[in-house]
């Protein structure tokens, strides 16, 4: 599964920003059957033990979304702060400079609910451990947190000690 990852991945120079190399997932998506290779792996290593997915907006809705369907579960959307209509938890994250903040609805588990959080690229870790909160405030507990990719020299994993954390392709 790395392998094909790795062949579906580009690096774009200078994106968001002058010095950053961002990974860019869209041919993996854009190849139908890679696509699917991809969804199958996280669905089946999964199956039976978590009890909904989470999405971290915006490319972790394509994943999350694509692996409950594949499972028959449901999928909550973490967004970012502002976009959610209804009662919402909010945590705030340290980026390079400033903040951001995501929030989940207040009534988006049942309690206890078993969780998969995925989204495409583990980097300094801010927003999955961000997430990992929300989902606990809510109430629910995080089984595992999935990725595609986790760029290792950013220590991202270090701040989210205790929690299960799988990288499909680590650079
Ligand atoms: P972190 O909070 O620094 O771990 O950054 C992870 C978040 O930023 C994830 O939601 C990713 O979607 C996004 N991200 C960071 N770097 C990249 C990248 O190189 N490609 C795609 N997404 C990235």
């Amino acid at each position: 599964m790395a392998a094909l990852v790795a062949s579906r991945l580009r690096d774009i120079p200078d994106f968001p920003q002058p010095g950053i190399v961002f990974k860019d997932f869209t041919p993996l998506l854009a190849d139908g059957a890679a696509f699917g290779t991809l969804v199958s792996d996280i669905a089946e290593r999964y199956r039976g033990t978590v009890d909904v997915l989470v999405g971290i907006e915006a490319r972790g809705f394509i994943l999350a979304a694509a692996v409950a369907y594949e499972l028959g579960l449901g999928m909550v959307p973490v967004r970012k702060a502002g976009k959610l209509p209804g009662e919402t938890l909010k945590e705030s994250y340290a980026l390079e400079y400033g903040t951001a903040e995501i929030e989940v609805h207040t009534d988006a588990f049942e309690p206890g609910q078993r969780v998969l959080v995925l989204d495409d690229v583990l980097a300094t870790g801010g927003t999955a451990e961000a997430c990992a909160q929300l989902v606990e405030r809510a109430g629910a507990s995080v089984a595992a947190i999935e990725v595609v990719l986790e760029l290792a020299f950013l220590g991202g994993r270090s701040r989210l000690d205790g929690h299960v954390v799988n990288a499909i392709l680590t650079v």
